[in-house]
């Protein structure tokens, strides 16, 4: 399927590995340029070349840290004009809600929240004056259904829910639209950490943490970055006009409600 955004330029957001690399993938797929970002220099070169080749677009790889003033503006400064963003950062650690101090919030709300709103600030106001933009926030299931050990995320990732909810309804006059795409669990070395976290407080295996998780997706796996790629391309395509300020949850049934 063509998604009618070829020759677009999409900036992805922590794309070395995992979700973010899925989408940038699939956004190269559908023809667009990309510029990807993650700290590691070593695995965003070895995702950027393996992009180039697989698919021939322009690929721009910046390492920073987009969680920090000036690791964004390098990145937005690299990028140029963009007609697609696609945010995405490092979730927070889990833990206890007896343990989180002000300062686990800030830096979450820092990682999770200001700076996906930092992001929509410096690129909106050029979608909207070109009158074609796409924006997708990266979130979490835990906006929907809250996840007790990572109080940190549910927190600063409902925040910036209730923020896309608002702005999303005011930029789309302007031909620009801002939706959230919620992953469930997903094979990806976050998943590894959670599961080596999980047994590290539970006292099982990782195999016994692993097989529980699993018992809990109806669909019987952990979701694949690259259908979640898929996912996100579609939210970024010609075809997403009428999809706005909506939060997109591919769980595999995980969450048990019926809307
Ligand atoms: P992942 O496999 O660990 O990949 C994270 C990517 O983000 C890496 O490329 C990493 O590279 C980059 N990154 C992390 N912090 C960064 C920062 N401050 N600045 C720039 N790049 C950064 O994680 P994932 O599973 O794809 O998860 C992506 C997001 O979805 C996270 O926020 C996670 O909490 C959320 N999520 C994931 C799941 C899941 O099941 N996987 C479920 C719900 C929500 P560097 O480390 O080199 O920077």
């Amino acid at each position: 399927m063509d998604l009618g955004i070829k020759g677009k330029t999409a900036l992805v957001c922590a794309s070395s590995k995992g979700l973010g690399l899925g989408s940038a993938r699939a956004l190269a797929e559908a023809g667009c340029a990309i510029v990807m970002n993650a700290r590691g220099a070593e695995a965003l070169e070895a995702a950027a070349e393996g992009i180039r080749r697989d698919f021939g677009v322009k690929v721009t790889a910046i390492a920073a840290d987009i969680t920090t003033e000036d690791g964004r503006a390098r990145v937005l400064e690299a990028a140029g004009t963009l007609d697609i963003l696609v945010t995405n950062a490092g979730g927070p650690p889990p833990g206890a809600w007896t343990d989180w101090t002000r300062d686990d919030f800030i830096a979450a709300f820092d990682a999770n929240l200001l700076t996906p709103v930092a992001l929509m600030k410096a690129t909106l106001p050029a979608m909207i004056d070109r009158g074609w933009g796409r924006v997708v926030n990266i979130t979490s299931v835990s906006v929907k259904s809250p996840i007790a050990a990572l109080g940190l995320s549910n927190t600063a990732r409902t925040g910036l829910t209730g923020y896309v909810a608002g702005v999303a309804r005011q930029v789309a006059p302007h031909g620009v639209v801002i939706n959230n795409l919620l992953p469930g669990l997903h094979g990806t070395d976050r998943m590894v950490q959670l599961e080596n976290a999980a047994s590290a407080s539970s006292g099982k295996s990782v195999d016994q943490v692993r097989a529980e998780r699993l018992a809990t997706i109806p669909a019987g796996t952990y979701g694949d970055p690259r259908d979640f790629g898929a996912t996100c391309a579609f939210m970024c395509s010609q075809f997403a006009g009428f999809m706005v300020g909506q939060n997109i949850l591919l769980d595999g049934g995980a969450t048990n409600s019926t809307l």
